[in-house]
């Protein structure tokens, strides 16, 4: 499929007047669109919950477009708990799915009322010690092992992630669990990521809602929800078929009359933690080309860096580039894009083929919606950009302002730099 921006060149044109590049640029239509698309594709569930997961695109504005649709927030550490709770989300609202996490952090996400979703056995102990009881509800990561597959292809590798419990231990854990107070249960996991598959989400289903009904054959234990966590990925490649989220929700409600309906489980509610899935494609990072090299190779350097955007440095990751304004031309230049860092994987594109690029072009790297800009760090002392939403009225909205060389240096405040940098 043809991957085309979701903004024109003339609203760029507009917006770089303003705001200077590089900058992340969120499509508030197309957010809005699939957000509603999810909700509608699981409506068949009486108490389907999608808890947005915060570490994606932990930015206010946008995690309250999704708020209107009925998302929760899905969070990881002490500051995204902080953000929900300041968005006013209540209880079980948020969901804490955490790993090696400190005891002031299960001591927060307690006091707020936030679903603790368990990582680990020892955690049970760590817990109790921790907030002093075990909370009415919980939630245990599970983690099978093994390999993960559809149909014979190998998905992911969950016997290596250091996530959740055995199936020992998660049945154990129950009983554990229930001995200790907890009345309601929840099963997570997390098996494979970006998977650009309608069949992933009811394979690892089928797998959660067997799981589900020994455990409450054994157990007794009331399983309240099954949360099939994040892992629906997105088209980075103009080659890949996008995921049909409808195909999906139909795909997991066969296996859930297949399998928990018959075992008198037909009120387990399903959740979901989706983050790529939400904002990947509703996103994308704008910067200009300001240099050109002709070296061993043709160079194009950007205003933006892997600072911006560290997927391509970090995991080799697609993104698809369109040189704004030549969209139509043929692609007959081979370029490496890079920024500046003096790193040499600081390239957003090796050996790409592109139109001939222009020092002053625009250039819009695609699907930048989620694990972007929040992957960002400060190396080389480069700064963090400004977020800014595309809103539905085609104007251009700042939601989060570029860092500023006083943040960078606020964490040295025993030096005072900035007075000593002004004097001289
Ligand atoms: C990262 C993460 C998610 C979101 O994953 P996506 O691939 O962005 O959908 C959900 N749940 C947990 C526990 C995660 O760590």
């Amino acid at each position: 499929m043809k991957k085309e921006p979701f903004v024109t060149k003339g609203q760029l044109d507009e917006i770089v007047k303003t705001y200077p590049t590089p900058f992340h640029l969120y499509d508030e239509k197309g957010i809005r669109a699939n957000a509603k698309a999810v909700k509608e594709a699981f409506a068949w569930n009486q108490g389907f919950k999608e808890y947005f997961a915060v570490k994606a695109t932990p930015n206010p504005f946008l995690i309250n477009i999704l708020k209107e649709y009925g998302c929760g927030c899905d969070c990881s550490s002490m500051t995204e708990l902080m953000l929900a709770d300041a968005l006013h989300f209540s209880g079980e609202d948020i969901m804490f799915s955490s790993n090696a996490t400190p005891a002031s952090e299960f001591q927060f996400a307690n006091s707020i009322g936030a679903i603790i979703n368990l990582d680990d056995f020892t955690h049970i102990d760590f817990l109790e010690k921790t907030i002093g009881h075990i909370p009415e509800t919980i939630s245990c990561r599970y983690n099978p092992g093994g390999v993960f597959k559809i149909s014979n292809s190998i998905m992911d590798n969950p016997g290596d992630a250091k996530y959740g419990f055995t199936t020992e231990q998660l049945f154990e854990g129950f009983k554990v669990l229930k001995e200790k107070g907890a009345k309601h249960f929840g099963i997570h996991a997390f098996l494979a990521s970006n998977t650009v598959t309608n069949e992933y989400y009811p394979t690892l289903a089928k797998t959660l809602f067997e799981v589900a009904v020994k455990l409450k054959e054994e157990t007794g234990a009331d399983i309240r929800f099954i949360n099939l966590s994040g892992g629906i990925g997105i088209p980075y490649r103009p080659d890949q078929e996008p995921n049909d989220i409808y195909a999906i929700g139909e795909g997991v409600r066969k296996v859930y009359e297949e399998v928990l309906v018959p075992a008198g489980m037909g009120d387990v509610a399903i959740y979901t933690e989706l983050g790529r899935f939400m904002m990947g494609p509703y996103g994308c990072l704008v910067t200009t080309a300001i240099h050109e090299k002709h070296t061993h190779k043709e160079y194009i350097g950007c205003d933006a860096c892997a600072v911006n955007l560290m997927r391509p440095a970090m995991y080799g990751a697609y993104h698809h580039i369109t040189v704004m304004g030549k969209e139509n031309d043929v692609c007959d230049h081979k370029y490496d894009i890079t920024g500046s860092l003096c790193e040499n994987n600081d390239k957003f594109a090796i050996d790409r083929m592109l139109p001939k690029i222009d020092i002053g072009d625009l250039l819009v790297l695609h699907d930048t919606g989620a694990h972007g800009f929040s992957m960002g760090y400060n190396y080389n002392g480069k700064l963090k950009s400004a977020e800014i939403l595309l809103k539905e009225d085609g104007t251009a909205q700042l939601i989060r302002r570029a860092e500023t060389p006083e943040d960078y240096f606020a964490t040295f405040d025993c030096f005072d730099i900035l007075k000593d940098m002004k004097r001289g």
